[in-house]
């Protein structure tokens, strides 16, 4: 197994910048693939960082001004492709990391976007549905210039979804002059979305847990899994593997979770915790850690991710697992849901353990997959059945999580490395193919 470098001032720098560890995954990489330095260094520096104040008319009649951002980190291998993330913790730096680990993402399955990503430093939940529409339509008009359907393509993150992509499409057209469905995914089906969108991160992890039962031989009634985060991504992998007979024994949200030994009864949660969500309102209010269940007790998050379980889904947000409580995590599999949930000090210790960790840019590449392929429909005009969405979601992840395996095992790297390996060559291949010193190497001589 391979040693991601170590940290160097300890768990301290867990926080002190994303972008920086994200950087150390992309050395380790480069050690392994066949890429050229010049490229390399290229994919280190961002390609544009946009930050945007929003002004925003509030209910009470007052004018607030918020702070967003778009970075688009390389679009070598066709537009810049990511979500944008509505969230009180939004930063520059953490913009940036996200929009790097899309560039990793979309070229791992091979998808022709580059990477980018959006954020606004906002807590969604205390915004009336006006106040939110109108942050939402004011944060496009902002960023109008740097995107476009073969510039920049957004799509929902983190307190972001359907109906925001809608207005956000619907602003962008006005703007435009013309119906633009292009410029966004993630938009209702109704105003054309694809269908299988909605659980589509969901259903690309449980394809890859579903890889690894054959490879692991795993039962999975036998299986014990522990889900962090029960927004769109967990409720939806919780919901196919609870389907396929494996025991999720614990859930939790940002305010807690619940644990059962013998398995919680995942429909009935996800319709109590969406029973929060009143017709007004866009977000729900209510925790898991509330439901009336007739069994289990209730767990903290720290206690949530130390549990004994075979496999561990931290499915909210970053930097949750690190070099403070890795010691204490148990589980022999992770499978990254969100984006970031491991930091590199704790990488190293998880090799060292030989945990198998799915990474990230692999195991939560299942939206942006559906997202090309609503791109593809919002281009043509022309929308796919269900069962296309699906066969396709399912050829596109099985495919590529194979050649991630085999990487992985060939090169005696962790599934990591061999995932950032794997998506280097594509990368490297794209930007020498427009010129690096090697290139143009004969014509210098
Ligand atoms: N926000 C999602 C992600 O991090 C989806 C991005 C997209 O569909 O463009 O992968």
């Amino acid at each position: 197994m391979d040693r991601v470098r170590p940290a160097k001032a300890g768990s301290e720098r867990d926080r002190a910048s994303l972008f920086a560890d994200a950087l150390l995954r992309l050395e380790t990489a480069g050690v392994h693939a066949d890429i050229d330095p010049e490229a390399l260094e290229r994919l280190k520096h961002p390609r544009r960082i946009v930050q945007v104040s929003i002004p925003v008319r509030m209910d009470d009649g007052y004018l607030r001004i918020f702070t967003g951002y778009r970075v688009l980190h390389d679009d070598t291998r066709g537009p810049a492709k990511g979500g944008i993330r509505f969230h009180p913790d939004v930063s520059v730096d953490e913009v940036k990391a996200l929009a790097l680990w899309m560039t990793f993402k979309c070229s791992v399955v091979g998808l022709p976007f580059g990477g980018g990503k959006g954020g606004v430093i906002v807590d969604p939940k205390s915004l009336s549905r006006l106040e939110l529409e109108r942050l939402s339509r004011g944060y496009i008009r902002e960023i109008a210039p740097f995107i476009g359907p073969e510039r920049d393509v957004p799509a929902p993150d983190v307190y972001t979804n359907s109906m925001i992509m809608g207005w956000m499409m619907d602003e962008y057209s006005h703007l435009n002059g013309e119906r633009s469905p292009a410029v966004i995914t993630g938009k209702p089906v109704s105003n054309g979305g694809s269908l299988g969108r909605d659980d589509a991160t969901g259903r690309g992890a449980y394809l890859c847990i579903k890889e690894l039962e054959q490879r692991r031989e795993l039962r999975p009634e036998d299986t014990r899994v522990a889900i962090q985060g029960f927004g769109n991504a967990g409720q939806h992998v919780a919901r196919l593997l609870h389907r396929d007979g494996y025991r999720i024994v614990a859930i939790s949200d940002s305010q807690g979770g619940v644990m059962d030994p013998a398995g919680l009864d995942i429909p009935a949660l996800a319709s109590a915790k969406n029973a929060g969500l009143s017709a007004k309102s866009v977000y729900c209010l209510c925790s898991v850690h509330q439901c009336d269940l007739p069994r289990g007790q209730a767990i903290s998050n720290a206690e949530l991710l130390a549990l004994d379980v075979d496999i561990l889904i931290p499915a909210a947000l970053e930097n949750q697992i690190t070099g403070d409580n890795v010691e204490s995590v148990r589980a022999p599999v992770i499978v990254e849901v969100a984006n970031g949930p491991t930091t590199s000090e704790a990488d190293a210790v998880l090799d060292a353990r030989g945990v198998l960790v799915v990474p990230d840019i692999l195991a939560n590449a299942g939206g942006v997959t559906v997202s090309y392929f609503e791109w593809l429909q919002s281009k043509s005009g022309d929308y796919w059945t269900l069962e296309k969405v699906h066969a396709r979601l399912r050829e596109i992840m099985c495919t590529e999580f194979a050649a991630v395996h085999e990487r992985m095992e060939a090169l005696g790297v962790s599934m990591r490395t061999a995932a950032y390996v794997h998506a280097l060559d594509r990368l490297g291949a794209a930007i020498s193919s427009q010129g690096t010193h090697n290139y143009f190497g004969n014509e210098q001589a």
